[in-house]
């Protein structure tokens, strides 16, 4: 066994750093946590992520106001998972958390702001909501990162979201990915996948404020 000391180099490091010498060390694949907002979105965007991580989707949207609706949105996810996993080996399949259901801490936080457009002050505050729970959870579950994939949405600023996990990133210590997921064909490959996999699409964002 060859052992290498590279006391100082890496800014404090004293010790020697043992290299076993036989090929490359064995990468871990780094897993993610995804915030997803729904199945559709969440389609081009695992499809992209579990190329080379190990994905859990965490599906937290108290924003979604109207009961009925939210269990549509929740179905639509869970039938991706299902399907997407079906025709996965163990190693590329996806894991699904659902988050508690309480549309009540979603007014609490947007109070005087229900009439913000939309992309507004209620908007930021909404998707800091759903990132700090993933981040959360991120954190007490030793993920390596989170992610969302609010992005996907031509509705949405990347420049809010990346900001809110740039906060929570130093907040809880794990790594947010700051990526616009809607680029690169993101958001028409989600239209493309979600069509392919007969899921069901909303029409507005998920708060009564959006249907008005
Ligand atoms: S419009 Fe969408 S992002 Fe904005 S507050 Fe409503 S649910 Fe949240």
């Amino acid at each position: 066994m060859n052992q290498t000391p590279l006391g100082g180099i890496d800014g404090g490091h004293t010790g020697p750093l043992t290299w076993t010498g036989e090929g490359e060390p064995e990468k871990r694949r780094r897993t993610i946590l995804v915030h997803s907002c729904c199945g559709p979105c969440s389609t081009s965007v695992v499809e992209r992520l579990a190329r080379d991580r190990i994905v859990t989707i965490f599906f937290y949207n108290p924003n979604i106001t109207d009961e009925n609706e939210y269990k549509k949105r929740l179905e639509a996810q869970r039938s991706f998972v299902e399907i997407y996993n079906s025709s996965m080996d163990s190693p590329s399949r996806v894991g699904l958390i659902v988050g508690p259901y309480d549309p009540g801490v979603y007014y609490r936080i947007c109070a005087g702001y229900e009439d913000d457009p939309e992309g507004g002050k209620r908007c930021e505050r909404c998707i800091s909501l759903r990132l700090v729970r993933t981040a959360e959870f991120a954190s007490l579950h030793g993920f390596d990162s989170f992610t969302t994939t609010l992005s996907v949405s031509p509705h949405k600023d990347h420049s809010v979201i990346s900001a809110v996990g740039g906060r929570l990133m130093m907040q809880y210590g794990v790594d947010f990915l700051a990526e616009d997921f809607k680029k690169n064909d993101g958001y028409a490959r989600s239209i493309e996948l979600s069509c392919a996999y007969g899921l069901y699409r909303q029409t507005y964002c998920g708060c009564d404020f959006a249907r008005r």
